[in-house]
């Protein structure tokens, strides 16, 4: 018998297979709100003016592409240092922080896993209840068994902090805490600051290991004020993890341009834990591509570009807030009778909608609205020109 004659049919990915429905809908009319990207007032995916400007000095100014560092460009690991803990901060000073460049968020995850199955192989790993759909794959992969902490109320339509903050009582010391930095997938609920600091005090008191993903940096309140939560692990003197994306924030989506940075207790420490890092991309795929971390790290020096990147990411942000706040008053307007202001309440890409997946699945037959049978919506794929379609649609099934 062949090789392969045992080998089971993998399931599919549900977004993806949402996708292909979405692709094959013939209905003029349709609007996805499945996807996971930012697109702008037209429906299209943006190239950032900064990306833009940062390419063309590239290609005014030529350069070989020989092997990168395993830890990838030092000037973006700099720069990715100074975003993520703040430019002045006295951790980065002392030296205490390892960063490495990876292949987009999903890499620094994966590499800050797998670095964790060497150093606290007996973890568990908690996610949220929900999470992006790809941490407990990830993690398990990386040879972790893996469970939930308590997080969506869907009755109160907000965090069920409680029954987080209970779940991570109880939880082993060394347990794998992985917390969403800002932006929630798939929820959009954050917690408060009063509330993170609940959460730092118990990770402390229990022992646990954070490992914050921060995939949309700046889509919250903006660069500073959603990294802010970072701080507050610091100033406990915790070791932590944080990976970041840049996907989105730079809309590099194909390019893979991330990071994982690891808090340690001195500047010893996080050469050793650097060492390993670099062991576990080595052993993997030896060390990351060029194009895109140039781009990143030439925007984020260049302080013209930094500018223009900023602004680019506040029109973002700021698109995203107000078909927040059209799609609450649109669908008040339109006669839906319950209380919609969690829509202005939630942050980032994502709202739960609050509609089930009967209710999901009349928009996608009925008038080719396509969103995630869990509620979930996409309102960065929200515009001027689609907003009364899908408002009208909502209504109909609400
Ligand atoms: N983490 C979260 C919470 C995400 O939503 C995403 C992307 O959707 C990622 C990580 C992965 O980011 P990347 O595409 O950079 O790998």
């Amino acid at each position: 018998a062949s090789l392969f004659a045992a080998v089971e049919m993998a399931p599919r990915d549900p977004i993806l297979g949402l996708n292909e429905q979405f692709n094959a809908d013939t209905n003029p009319a349709k609007v996805n709100l499945g996807v996971g990207v930012y697109y702008d007032d037209d429906g299209k995916l943006p190239l950032l003016k900064c990306v833009q400007a940062a390419e063309k000095q590239m290609v005014e100014a030529p350069k070989a592409r020989g092997y990168l560092p395993i830890d990838g460009i030092a000037a973006y690991d700099k720069a990715v240092q100074g975003l993520v803990y703040g430019a002045d901060s006295a951790i980065l000073k002392a030296g205490r922080v390892a960063t490495v460049q990876a292949v987009g968020g999903t890499g620094g995850l994966k590499v800050g896993a797998d670095f964790l199955k060497r150093v606290n192989p007996a973890a568990k790993v908690l996610i949220s209840d929900p999470s992006w759909e790809n941490h407990r794959a990830l993690f398990e992969s990386a040879g972790f068994p893996v469970e939930n902490y308590p997080y969506y109320d869907a009755a109160k339509r907000g965090v069920n902090f409680d029954g987080m903050l209970t779940a991570l009582n109880g939880a082993a010391q060394g347990t794998i805490v992985v917390l969403h930095a800002c932006c929630h997938n798939p929820t959009g609920y954050d917690i408060t600051p009063a509330q993170w600091k609940q959460v730092v005090d118990v990770v402390k008191a229990r022992g646990l290991v954070p490992f914050l993903d921060m995939a949309y940096q700046g889509f919250g309140e903006g660069i500073a004020e959603d990294g802010a939560v970072i701080q507050q692990f610091v100033d406990a003197g915790l070791d932590f993890f944080v990976s970041t994306s840049f996907s989105k924030s730079f809309s590099l989506y194909g390019e893979r341009v991330g990071a994982l940075s690891v808090a340690c207790a001195s500047k010893e420490e996080a050469d050793r834990v650097l060492s390993q890092l670099k062991r576990v991309i080595r052993t993997n795929y030896s060390n990351p591509p060029t194009h895109g971390a140039q781009v990143v790290a030439t925007v984020l020096t260049t302080p013209a570009l930094r500018q223009m990147w900023e602004d680019e990411l506040a029109g973002m942000r700021v698109r995203i807030k107000e078909m927040r706040v059209a799609l609450q008053a649109k669908l008040q307007a339109a006669g839906v009778k319950q209380d919609m202001s969690f829509i202005t309440q939630q942050k980032g890409m994502f709202s739960y909608s609050g509609l089930n997946k009967d209710q999901m699945q009349r928009l996608r037959d009925e008038f080719g609205i396509y969103g995630v049978d869990s509620g979930r919506i996409c309102v960065a794929a929200l515009n001027s020109k689609n907003i009364d379609a899908v408002v009208s649609a909502i209504a109909k099934v609400s």
